[in-house]
């Protein structure tokens, strides 16, 4: 059984780098108070930003939508699974962020992976930040584009590498909030060097939509591009697992582009459609968002709290002033040990090691929610020193 022997050597690998992954079965629904092999914690770990994966009226809206719409969509879109409710949260989403039209996708993975395909091909080029999400590294791969990766936020490295490029069709591809870093893109720049450069500009704000801007109309409102006269080229991508606290992800822009997204991403035309009980949550989820000016209040009063009190030495809060708050420790095998301390101490928080960060970068990904309360915040920032100066040992 050789084919098994070389899984098995290659998952002692992962032990002996500190990188194997473990799956932790929570017994309680998404909230900050967790459940774990019978242990309560702490949970800091989540990116239901705005406490609504719990929120009862979102769960009651997902059962009406099953009642109404049943479990599943039965097809793909463009077959016979597309329904008067996938069409109303499409325009309620386009309406939301400022834009002619939206596409409603089963996931933000799926998203990224299939547009960037249908937006640049072989003799194209992609231009991308280096710290861009996963999803919208494979979609460049799958593009067949020639992919020029800049150091992060860079936006010198970014025009240097725009203006002596060939390509005739440029992308530039940033996530808009960083999502083990929490740092807020440059999208003002980023939209003018596009201008220059006659690009798209391809915004990923999974950590942005329902946080950031009016109403939480996401990272471009609140930077005021939303009616840019040159936003036509902003190919916008919001999630819906997070903040939003359902499932899901859309892609928002001029109706032309989407137009050609429908016909053209292979993620879109080649899946079954998202269940319509989940367009109907959505609905629901929408409008606890733009009514959740006090929810987004709480969470940047607990942001403010964590960074206030958590005042470390030899390891790091990054600068960061969303819900995600690293705390950069450097090491695979110290950043699993203090997260072990954490866990003894009643705290969940995901040690983040290569290869979602650079190697030698391995952090606690600590992220806040509007369902936190201050005394436990001010407990985990105060357990992270305690644990810095005692010195946790791998
Ligand atoms: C979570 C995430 C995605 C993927 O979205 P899913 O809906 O979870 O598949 C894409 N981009 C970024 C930046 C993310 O953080």
């Amino acid at each position: 059984m050789r084919l098994l022997d070389e899984l098995r050597a290659g998952l002692d690998r992962l032990d002996h780098e500190s990188l194997r992954r473990r799956r932790r079965s929570n017994a309680q629904p998404c909230a900050p108070h967790a459940v774990v092999d019978g242990r309560a914690l702490s949970a800091f770990c989540s990116n239901d930003y705005l406490g609504l994966a719990g929120e009862p009226a979102l769960a009651r809206a997902l059962a009406e939508g099953a009642a109404r719409w049943g479990a599943g969509a039965g097809a793909s879109h463009l077959v016979s699974g597309h329904y008067a409710v996938h069409d109303a949260l499409e325009e309620a989403l386009a309406r939301f962020v400022g834009c002619e039209r939206a596409l409603y996708f089963s996931t933000g993975y799926m998203a990224n992976s299939g547009i960037l395909p249908a937006l640049a091909g072989r003799g194209d080029a992609i231009f991308a930040d280096r710290l861009n999400h996963a999803s919208l590294v494979d979609g460049m791969l799958l593009s067949r584009a020639g992919i020029h990766r800049y150091p992060h936020a860079d936006m010198a490295a970014l025009e240097a590498l725009l203006a002596t490029s060939p390509a005739r069709r440029k992308l530039i591809v940033t996530d808009a909030v960083f999502s083990m870093d929490g740092d807020v893109a440059p999208l003002a720049e980023l939209l003018a060097l596009a201008v220059r450069h006659d690009a798209w500009l391809v915004v990923d704000d999974a950590h942005g939509f329902g946080v950031l801007g009016p109403q939480g109309r996401g990272a471009l409102a609140e930077a005021g591009l939303g009616a840019h006269p040159e936003a036509w080229r902003i190919v916008l991508v919001g999630t819906l697992g997070k903040a939003a606290g359902v499932a899901g992800a859309f892609v928002a822009g001029h109706a032309d582009l989407i137009e050609w997204l429908l016909q053209k991403t292979r993620t879109y035309v080649f899946t079954t459609g998202a269940p319509p009980a989940l367009a109907h949550a959505l609905l629901e989820s929408l409008r606890l968002i733009e009514a959740g000016d006090a929810r987004r209040a709480r969470l940047q009063a607990l942001i403010a709290c964590f960074r206030g009190h958590a005042q470390l030495r030899r390891w790091r809060v990054l600068p960061s002033r969303t819900a995600i708050q690293p705390v950069l420790i450097g090491d695979n095998a110290e950043v699993l040990a203090v997260a072990g301390a954490l866990a003894a101490a009643g705290f969940w928080v995901p040690a983040i090691r290569p290869p979602t960060v650079p190697a030698g970068t391995a952090r606690l990904r600590v992220s806040l929610t509007a369902a936190h309360d201050e005394v436990e915040v001010i407990r985990l920032a105060r357990t992270l020193m305690e644990l810095e100066r005692s010195g946790v040992t791998a």
